[in-house]
């Protein structure tokens, strides 16, 4: 992944600036496949690929349905302090998202586009 893959994830998000938290978590986690089917804890072992973390990811979250809402939660709840996998992302490259998505929304506020 690179500068503009981010930019345009984080640009595919903001539709979701204006859904409250709460509607955000309930989608996930009642839509969201592994709040359902399969258990996290036993996921693929994948430390032979080149990339594990971007495989494990891709693997994980593959078919699920709220993938940008589950992205958008994660950034919100943990900011550059994500861990794990959310949002069909590894951490490393939902950190680089969280720094256009927090640009993003500091541009829209200044602009007024977006409340405080
Ligand atoms: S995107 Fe991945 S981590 Fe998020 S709810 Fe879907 S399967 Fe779970």
């Amino acid at each position: 992944m690179n500068r503009d893959d981010y930019d345009e994830i984080a640009e595919g998000i903001d539709y979701l600036a204006p859904v409250p938290d709460d509607v955000l978590c309930e989608v996930v986690t009642r839509d969201g496949l592994c709040f359902w089917a399969f258990d996290r804890d036993t996921m693929p072992d994948l430390s032979g690929e080149v990339d594990p973390d971007r495989a494990l990811a891709a693997a994980a979250c593959a078919g699920c349905s709220v993938i940008r809402e589950c992205l958008e939660l994660e950034l919100r709840a943990a900011g550059a302090h994500t861990v794990g996998i959310w949002g069909a992302l590894a951490e490393d490259d939902r950190r680089e998202v969280h720094r256009v998505w927090k640009w993003r929304h500091v541009n829209r506020r200044a602009r007024g586009d977006e409340p405080e």
